[in-house]
């Protein structure tokens, strides 16, 4: 997407704390942060297939003091949310020294993590040791043989590793589906006992169209024609009142259980308007919306003696630049990096 010329001394000006507001009044609080492009999983809608994906060379990959630096600098601009994301944050070596880092940052009062949970089951007490006490996992599938063909990987250690995030304590844990037509959209309902009977939520999320991922057209569902199958009106309230909490999520409650489930629906409703976000990808761009690919640079800068004031220029600018409404190219090839490269 274009962005129109910005006027430099909007952005080489460095803001106060409470600047960090976008054109749309939107403050920007939540920062996710791809801490490696690297990943154990070849799910077909994040990334290319595998003779054809390059991870970057870890010389062009953040390291945990940049991404410290970067964060405390965040935090001095009101973000207080971080979320540790990647590629698979769990395959990066010495993933809890991040942690501890990030814990001891003044201002950051919330820090979770997205992981598939194949390596959990090693490391769910280190990462709760280190100071992450919530988590989201990623789920598609549970059919084994299904779950080989979307995410590239045995179901075991995953349900492992799920069990190991309950018996170490993370609250909530929430599971996230995305959703296929045609690989996993009539498994649903078991996905829903799955997680009630363990009193967790899984929230189904619409498949967007990223860079080297599925095809869209072929294999998006959305969440409306999701809720009219009969087993999962059978499971959800369909007519009760959503409840939206401070994320993209919206949740209805199930009618066996006092549990709820959660929709996310990034293509069919969007929930641009309450967008708090910005994202530091694995090689240290900045990118103030999912699917706009206008990325500004931090690491060269940083690496080439950039000082504290001048990563607060570059929030700035990935404030002043945020877009009011993400736009997904429909066409698969649209954009220039694929989820694996920005991190979900
Ligand atoms: N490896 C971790 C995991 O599997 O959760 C974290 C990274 S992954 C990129 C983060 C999230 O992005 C996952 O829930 C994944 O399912 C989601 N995701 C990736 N590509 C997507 C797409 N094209 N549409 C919707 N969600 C996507």
């Amino acid at each position: 997407m274009m962005v129109e010329a910005i006027p430099i001394r909007f952005y080489e000006r460095p803001p106060s704390r409470s600047e960090l507001t976008d054109r749309f009044g939107r403050r920007l609080t939540y920062l996710r942060i791809s801490i490696t492009d690297r990943c154990n999983m070849r799910c077909d809608y994040c990334r290319p297939a595998a003779n054809a994906y390059r991870a970057e060379p870890y010389s062009q990959i953040l390291t945990f003091e940049e991404i410290e630096r970067i964060v405390r600098v965040a935090a001095g601009l009101g973000v207080n949310k971080v979320r540790i994301t990647g590629g698979e944050p769990l395959v990066r070596r010495c993933l809890p020294s991040l942690i501890e880092k990030i814990k001891q940052i003044p201002g950051i009062s919330d820090l979770s993590m997205t992981t598939n949970a194949t390596l959990l089951a090693k490391h769910a007490d280190e990462i709760w040791n280190a100071g992450i006490t919530r988590i989201n996992i990623s789920l598609d599938s549970l059919n084994p043989l299904r779950f080989r063909k979307l995410p590239g990987i045995d179901l075991a250690p995953v349900l492992e590793g799920i069990g190991a995030a309950m018996a170490a304590g993370f609250a909530p844990i929430k599971l996230n589906t995305v959703l296929v037509r045609g690989i996993n959209d009539e498994e649903v309902p078991e996905l829903i006992d799955f997680a009630a009977e363990r009193n967790l939520t899984v929230r189904f999320i619409e498949l967007m169209p990223m860079k080297h991922g599925l095809d869209w057209e072929k294999h998006y569902i959305s969440i409306d024609e999701v809720l009219e199958q009969p087993e999962v009106r059978h499971r959800v309230d369909v007519d009760a009142k959503s409840e939206t909490g401070n994320t993209a999520a919206r949740y209805l409650p199930l009618k066996e259980t006092k549990g709820k489930v959660g929709f996310i629906t990034p293509m069919s409703e969007r929930f641009c308007d309450g967008c708090n976000r910005l994202r530091l990808t694995a090689d240290g761009h900045l990118r103030s919306c999912l699917p706009d690919d206008d990325e500004l640079d931090l690491r060269d800068m940083i690496r080439n003696g950039g000082s504290d004031d001048d990563i607060r220029a570059v929030f700035a600018r990935a404030a002043l630049i945020k877009p009011e409404i993400g736009v997904y190219g429909l066409n698969k090839q649209a954009g220039q990096r694929s989820m694996i490269h920005i991190g979900g």
